[in-house]
């Protein structure tokens, strides 16, 4: 296939680059800054080296155009917020003072002030800041940090374009203020915020700036009529100013919709779409609009959060098509390359046949200019590598490791019947009651007990061949042994073994489990300094043997009450992993809850009568767009009911959520059957219990009453009152007593006093009820 020549130079750019360094620099400077060992201007010299580097390696590899401002010290929201001069009022002193420390003040709180809420950035992985605004916030313009940094690439000869949160996302991703109604839309402070936008933009123009992206995801989901004006006043307003760079409005994550037609009208230069996944909807909503005559069209065809090579023949044809649809055609990765590695040549333990498959920042980078090359300067010229990348795809489709022939055969004899317990849940209440013989008001945890230093250092030890295997599994015994011994004295009803060979709740079965793979440095940003390294699900999953049977059963046997056995449900499995591109989710999520089911009916044969399955990812997995929920749903709750389904009816199913917030999911929490679920509520203890009565669910619930994010121990009288609310909304027979999460972040001895109180509270309340015989 031979694509004509664009007629505009067709050029190849990114909107962001991973922060961190190969070695994940950045995070050492900022943390050994916040502990007294760097100095301010040794930070600012490593950050300074990082996006230098960054800026000639994307510049080298042919990149045209090379973003500037994504980088960040902690959260490019958090840049956003200084950049308007929106610091809330709490931490303006910090600010005042110093502007780095009161930015990590506002970051991370300090003894004196909290810091901004944390929440997720769209659907991906990343938390930014969450923006607190007010009917009072007044707005200024702060565009040192932009300016700045586009110098820094001026200065060092590349051709950048800033890169800008959007006013229209920066305000959609706010919340009200402290002390402000919940009800306060800060979307009405647009009129506010536009001149300072206007300001920001034209000192970038006055530092040379020709180009600057506003990046506007939040375009991309369902938005009201009013929102939908919004968008067209902002452009408008923007595009209208007087000596401003050309402004290219950028959309990710899936497709624009209906902000689509609003965009392609209004008075800006260029538009950003994603053309991967379900945003591929975009081809044909612009060729419905009669495409962006006389302006800039980034096609975004390499999927810029997921970690597989493209498919350079389809993008090609993609970009073809496009190019009919714009005056000009440029490619870019979907979304900001913030959300993978930096480096699949790195991996050296992977599979070579495996990692020809992957493609990191870097090699998303290359990708992207060679598709650039081969749209503006014909196929002919990247023959060699169109013919590498369609044996590498072949290579993977063919792969034993995509297509296990027993994975594929089980998955397709599944049926409707191994998705559903063998009894209805109430008369399954019923049966377990009788089996378990637990007082009203159970007692138990979520889990994990506090990882304590010795077990890192056990764990250290293991990889570093200091202990063998049998010694580190006699450290996880003795802890085992201690965490049983104190939930006995301390009288839970429930018993965990702990979690204490656990590093990490996914990682823990990706280890265990075929089909998945690990990486060496593939840490992804989380948060600020936080990165995490999510394993790779590249193949068919099954799991060769059991995965935690062993510590299950070893403490069972060290006592007479139920051992509740502990895993990771389908959902959070793959929400939290790189997931394989070449199928369905559903598909991936059905083998492995045939996985887990097997590890399921282990449990169970094992003696197993309580078991627990935790799925904190359901909610958040939820797609961008309503109209994509409800095939989410369905796959989501089909696969955790295939996890849980083979067991006898008096086997205790638990389910385990991190959140308060589940109103707009609570049928679906219902239709995972589950027999027990706890829930993160401590903070809105009687919220949670009350909006679960309102929905009528009818199983048996733990709202949390002791929150495990804060050092603080709950006294009993505290968790009493909460108990006697919660017994308000739900009654006795179907109330548990639990914290609200997992207790691994904490420290020993809060964990005691805290479980130690939760337990008197509920004996005193259960005292006080009617039919209270134990
Ligand atoms: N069972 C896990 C734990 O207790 C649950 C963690 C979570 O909900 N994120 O650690
Ligand atoms: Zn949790």
């Amino acid at each position: 296939m031979t694509t004509k020549s664009a007629a505009a130079a067709t050029r190849a750019t990114v909107y962001g680059y991973p922060r961190q360094g190969p070695r994940r620099e950045l995070k050492k400077a900022i943390e050994g800054y916040w502990a007294g060992r760097v100095t301010a201007d040794g930070l600012r010299d490593t950050a300074a080296e990082l996006r230098r580097a960054n800026r000639d390696r994307l510049a080298d590899a042919g990149v045209h155009e090379v973003p500037t401002g994504d980088f960040s010290l902690y959260d490019h929201v958090l840049d956003t917020t200084v950049m308007v001069g929106a610091i809330p009022p709490r931490h303006r002193a910090a600010v005042e003072a110093d502007a780095l420390d009161g930015y990590f003040a506002m970051a991370r709180g300090t003894q004196e002030v909290a810091p901004l809420e944390m929440t997720k950035w769209f659907d991906t992985n990343y938390h930014y800041l969450v923006p607190e605004l007010g009917p009072d916030t007044v707005f200024s313009a702060n565009s040192r940090k932009q300016v700045a940094e586009f110098e820094e690439a001026v200065a060092q000869g590349v051709t950048a374009r800033p890169v800008l949160v959007g006013p229209i996302t920066y305000l959609l991703l706010a919340k009200p203020a402290p002390g402000v109604a919940a009800d306060f839309q800060p979307l009405t402070l647009l009129d506010r915020l536009l001149p300072v936008y206007a300001e920001v933009l034209a000192d970038l123009r006055a530092a040379g700036a020709e180009w600057v992206q506003l990046d506007e995801p939040a375009l991309v989901q369902d938005r009201s009529f009013a929102e939908l004006n919004a968008i067209a006043r902002a452009y408008r307003d923007l595009g209208a100013l007087a000596d401003r760079p050309r402004l290219l409005v950028a959309s990710y994550f899936d497709r624009l919709g209906e902000a689509l037609p609003i965009l392609a009208k209004a008075p800006i230069e260029g538009l950003a779409l994603d053309f991967t996944g379900a945003a591929c909807a975009n081809l044909d909503a612009l060729a419905a609009v009669g495409g962006l005559p006389g302006k800039r069209l980034v096609a975004g065809v390499v999927d810029g959060r997921n970690v597989w090579i493209n498919d350079l023949g389809r993008s090609l044809a993609t970009l073809g098509t496009l190019l009919g649809l714009a005056e000009r055609v440029d490619v870019a990765a979907s979304c900001s390359l913030l959300h993978v590695p930096l480096d699949a040549g790195d991996e050296r333990d992977i599979d070579p046949q495996i990692s020809r498959w992957l493609a990191f920042a870097r090699q998303k980078t290359e990708e992207i200019v060679t598709l650039a090359r081969g749209l503006g300067q014909g196929t002919d010229i990247i023959a060699t590598h169109l013919a590498a990348n369609r044996a590498d795809l072949a290579a993977r489709k063919a792969s034993a490791l995509t297509h296990d022939p027993a994975v594929r055969a089980r998955a397709a004899a599944v049926t409707d019947a191994d998705g559903r317990r063998s009894l209805p849940y109430a008369e399954r209440a019923t049966t377990q009651r009788a089996h378990l013989g637990l007082p009203l008001l159970p007692t138990t945890t979520i889990g994990s007990f506090p990882q304590t230093g010795e077990l890192r250092t056990a764990r250290a030890d293991l990889r570093a061949g200091r202990i063998d295997e049998a010694g580190y599994e006699e450290r996880i015994e003795s802890e085992i042994r201690d965490v049983i011994s104190f939930q006995e004295k301390a009288g839970i009803d429930v018993l965990v073994h702990g979690e204490a060979e656990r590093n990490d709740m996914v990682q823990y079965f990706a280890e265990r489990l075929t089909g998945y793979v690990a990486t060496r440095h593939g840490w992804v940003q989380s948060y600020g300094t936080r990165y995490v390294r999510p394993p790779i699900l590249a193949g068919d999953i099954s799991r060769p043997e059991p995965m935690t049977v062993r510590w299950t059963s070893f403490a069972q046997s060290l006592s007479d009450r139920p051992v509740k056995g502990m895993l990771t449900g389908p959902v959070t499995m793959l929400a939290w992993s790189f997931v394989r591109d070449d199928q369905p989710l559903g598909t991936t999520a059905r083998q492995v809850a045939l996985a887990l089911r097997d590890e399921v009916d282990d449990l169970e044969a094992a003696g197993g009568s309580v078991i627990q399955v935790d799925e904190p990812a359901l909610r958040e997995t939820l797609p961008l767009r309503v109209a994509d929920r409800a095939e989410y749903l369905a796959w989501a709750t089909e696969s955790f009911r295939l996890t849980t389904s083979g067991v006898h009816a008096a086997t205790q199913i638990h389910t385990h959520m991190c959140y308060a917030e589940f109103g707009d999911i609570v049928q679906a929490i219902d239709d995972l059957d589950a027999d027990v679920i706890s829930l993160e509520a401590a903070r809105s203890h009687m919220q949670v219990a009350r909006e679960l009565a309102a929905h009528g669910y009818p199983r048996e619930a733990g709202p949390g009453v002791y929150d495990i994010h804060s050092p603080r121990v709950p006294s009993a009288e505290e968790v009493s009152a909460l108990l006697r609310e919660g017994l308000t909304a739900i009654p006795a027979e179907r109330l548990w007593v639990n914290p609200d999460c997992g207790l691994k972040t904490r420290g020993w001895p809060e964990v005691r006093a805290s479980l130690e109180n939760l337990v008197a509270a509920a004996r005193e309340v259960r005292a006080t009820l009617p039919d209270a015989a134990s």
